[in-house]
């Protein structure tokens, strides 16, 4: 099952509570990209420079264990979510061959077990033939409102606003993978909907 949608749309909250509740694997593609971009950051790596974050990413070995993302045998699960990589995270899976080498990463691991995968190009250029797909949306401000609800940004909410369609910018005009509806999926708008009304209707296209 994939499920893609903009950043800060509550996909991860969303897809963790389906995974759980179906007994699948949480597959969260972000953070791939924001573990690359860790490591472009931790290794200064130029990141305006796309052979060496081409580089970079090839010099990164993702495994999951026990449901948590480790890069080169680091668990960096709870490393991911800084200003600095939100705010770089999007350039840098611009990167075509970066997204392939995510891409192969993803598909490895879904060979290996039942998910639900979430990104911005789960549903059309990663896994394709999903048996369910759905598109979560929500207005910027909405997405920042919950971003700045969470208490982990310092930013202040109208920066937070900025940062968020300066990504929505970057997302959607990717030479690949860039985030589209794809036309076989549920299109939800979360705007005025809560988490359990989002999963109640998801849950309804699982059992469809
Ligand atoms: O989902 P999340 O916001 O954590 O993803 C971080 C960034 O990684 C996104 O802003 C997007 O630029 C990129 N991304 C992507 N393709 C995916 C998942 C995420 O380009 N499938």
């Amino acid at each position: 099952m994939a499920i893609d949608g903009p950043a800060g749309v509550g996909k991860s909250t969303i897809s963790s509570k389906i995974a759980r509740d179906n007994g699948f694997f949480n597959l969260n593609s972000g953070n791939f990209y924001r573990a690359i971009t860790k490591y472009a950051l931790n290794n200064d790596i130029d990141y305006n420079n796309e052979d060496e974050l081409i580089a970079g990413a090839e010099a990164c070995n993702f495994k999951i264990e026990e449901g948590r993302l480790y890069l080169n045998e680091v668990d960096v699960e709870d490393d991911l979510h800084t200003d600095q990589i939100d705010s770089l995270v999007a350039q840098i899976s611009a990167v075509v061959p970066v997204r392939h080498i995510v891409n192969e990463n993803l598909r490895r691991i879904a060979r290996s077990m039942d998910l639900v995968a979430e990104g911005r190009d789960m549903t059309t250029v990663v896994f394709p033939h999903a048996e369910i797909k759905i598109f979560l949306d929500a207005s910027p401000e909405i997405r920042a409102k919950r971003r700045k609800d969470q208490g982990v940004s310092d930013r202040s909410f109208e920066e937070i606003v900025e940062s968020i369609k300066e990504r929505d910018r970057i997302d959607r005009n990717k030479k690949e993978g860039s985030l589209i509806i794809a036309g076989d999926a549920l299109y939800l708008d979360t705007s005025d909907l809560t988490i359990e009304e989002v999963c109640e209707k998801v849950t309804e296209k699982i059992n469809d």
